[in-house]
């Protein structure tokens, strides 16, 4: 049995795909997906779907919402509605001996097909997305509806993103034998190496607890991945090993520059993790000369924004000064609507300006 989910997961992390497998099936040892993820988005993204049914419901005149949670009473509801000729069906499920899947809503065209409409918070079409979409509609056609030629995906700045569904479906059969066919199963190493999809992975804290404890390349900050490829395959796999590298154990694809910078990052940081003091070499006292002398007049600034603000349109909420002669430490500048934020800014602006003096600079 597989959902739209572990085909997602599939497309950004396979590793991701073989740990969440593990752990259904209860493999020994697999590590448990931490629940919780970024709370505000799966907040504003609930409010999204909501008010895409509010819409709906002033639309049409027939719209099923299947609000039952066992899967196969649900997935039965949701054929008598298909088959009744709902307009809407809301949170349509489909359930056969290999998927499973809860999709948005399928609507109804002038035609008498069903096309499906899921609801996402982000701004532009994300690939694991697009997957879910196909995974539905796909399933959508196999369980023998009438479907539309096309999927759509309600993004959150109030877009709407059309595809069609057989440009995706010779992809979401290749993922679907890998899935089917692959056995729960651990990995040989337990944790991967850091991407994308780790950002909101439920197994972001497993993987990096794994890189640490393996003391991995990674670790070396300004590393980046084919440097690490090719110092691995040098036998440099590890930052305890970078950082008692000699000059001859640079691999010749990486500059002597390069590698004697790394090299020497990682004995810092080394060093640091050994004695748990802040540890700093200064590589260039010309460029660290050249800061400006302090000046009563600096201000440091910076900006805090909600992306999901004010339906979606954002809003930036807080300017936040700090002046380094330290008279007033911190000042905030707080908005909390349009107008506000427009004030906030021209406050700063004007706190700025009464500062002036023989210098002034702000630092961002
Ligand atoms: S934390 Fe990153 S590497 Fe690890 S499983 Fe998740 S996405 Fe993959």
């Amino acid at each position: 049995m597989y959902t739209p989910s572990d085909l997602a997961d599939l497309l950004d992390c396979e590793h991701r795909s073989v740990l969440r497998q593990a752990h259904a099936a209860g493999v020994a040892g697999a590590p448990r997906p931490v629940r919780g993820g970024d709370q505000l988005a799966a907040k504003h993204g609930r409010a999204h779907e909501q008010a895409t049914l509010t819409r709906l419901r002033e639309e049409v005149t027939a719209l099923v919402e299947i609000d039952e949670r066992d899967p196969a009473t649900a997935a039965t509801e949701t054929a008598a509605a298909l088959a009744a000729g709902t307009d809407v069906v809301y949170q349509a499920v489909f359930l056969d001996e290999t998927f499973s899947g809860r999709a948005d809503f399928l609507q109804r065209d002038a035609q008498g097909r069903y096309e499906v409409y899921d609801t996402k918070l982000a701004r532009r079409a994300r690939p694991g997305a697009v997957i879910q979409l196909a995974a539905y509609a796909d399933a959508l056609r196999r369980a023998g509806w009438p479907s539309g030629p096309n999927m759509h995906l309600l993004l959150g700045d109030g877009s709407t993103e059309t595809l069609r569904v057989d440009d995706f479906l010779p992809l979401l059969r290749r993922l679907r034998d890998r899935l089917t066919s692959r056995e729960p199963g651990l990995p040989e190493q337990l944790w991967a190496d850091e991407r994308a999809a780790c950002g909101t992975c439920a197994f972001a804290q497993h993987c990096a607890d794994g890189r640490e404890a393996d003391r991995d390349l990674s670790l070396v900050a300004g590393m980046r991945t084919d440097q690490r490829r090719k110092l691995a395959a040098a036998g440099l796999g590890t930052i305890d090993a970078l950082a008692q590298a000699g000059p001859e154990a640079r691999p010749k694809s990486i500059s002597p520059a390069s590698f004697t910078a790394l090299r020497a990052q990682a004995a810092i940081q080394v060093r640091q993790d050994a004695t748990g003091k802040i540890s700093y070499e200064v590589v260039d006292p010309d460029a660290l000369a050249s800061l400006p002398a302090p000046s009563p007049g600096d201000v440091f600034f910076d900006m805090e924004g909600d992306p999901y603000a004010l339906d979606g349109d954002g809003l930036e909420y807080l300017f936040g000064a700090v002046t380094a002669d330290g008279a007033r430490g911190f000042t905030p500048f707080w908005a909390h609507s349009r107008r506000q934020e427009k004030k906030a800014f021209e406050d700063f602006v004007d706190f700025a300006t009464a500062r002036l003096g023989p210098v002034l600079r702000i630092f961002t």
